[in-house]
């Protein structure tokens, strides 16, 4: 899931970088509201959420926000600003966030209200996805099958996030790497592959099924005990 940062404070915007990487998003970080601009009218990145600095130097990330919204981004965008009046607040809401977060902010709040402006957004009032036997928790990171925890690591619990959140949707390569790994990853060609068998081998085989030429998405739902992770993976 990635989500972009405009931040044009290197050190708030490092913090924020680092700890929504540390939480497994992908993390794109802008620093100046021309190129946020761009970022967020070509319609071409695939954003989770967006955290919007409102004081960007030259330019205001309200005015980032309003052209967003004018060009028809409807990206979940939570403001976090230094400034707190209630005046500031309504016209942050007004000009289109959909979330406003104060400087200085706590940053399990911040992790909290961007897990709930995403879930607004999929239209989702529940928290966890389930999908037959198949459990994911994304607030506790965990991942269940039959009831018994499975440990995957940060990446694979993404691209299964990624699945279970849209059960119908087949996903490119391309979307998947777009999804998991920011702009300075260096991807290595057959990484979505080597993802998709560590999953497999800890849930099961059957787990992400292949759509030839196409992409990948979350297989058939098992129900009870039938689900059990393939030996051979
Ligand atoms: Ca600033």
């Amino acid at each position: 899931m990635r989500i972009l940062i405009i931040e044009d404070d290197r050190m708030i915007g490092e913090g924020l970088r680092r700890g929504l990487l540390d939480e497994g998003y992908a993390v794109n970080w802008l620093q100046d509201g021309a190129a946020a601009l761009t970022a967020l009218s070509d319609g071409q990145a695939d954003y989770a959420a967006v955290l919007l600095d409102w004081g960007l130097g030259e330019c205001s990330g309200l005015a980032v926000l309003k052209a967003a919204r004018d060009s028809g981004n409807a990206v979940p965008v939570l403001i976090v600003t230094a400034r707190d009046s209630i005046r500031d607040r309504i016209a942050g809401l007004d000009a289109g966030a959909d979330d406003y977060l104060v400087k200085p902010f706590d940053f399990g709040e911040l992790k909290a209200r961007l897990r709930c402006v995403i879930r607004r957004a999929a239209g989702r009032a529940e928290t966890g996805l389930v999908h037959g036997a198949l459990a994911l928790d994304p607030i506790g990171h965990r991942v269940s099958l039959n009831g018994a925890d499975i440990a995957l690591t940060a990446r694979e619990f993404a691209l299964l996030q990624a699945f279970l959140e849209r059960p119908s949707v087949v996903l490119s390569r391309a979307q998947l790497e777009e999804r998991l790994y920011s702009w300075d990853d260096s991807v290595e060609s057959n990484v979505v592959e080597v993802l998709i068998h560590g999953v497999r081998k800890k849930l099961g085989a059957s787990t992400i099924e292949n759509v030839r030429g196409v992409g990948w998405r979350i297989g058939p739902a098992i129900c009870g005990t039938q689900a059990s992770p393939s030996p051979r993976g």
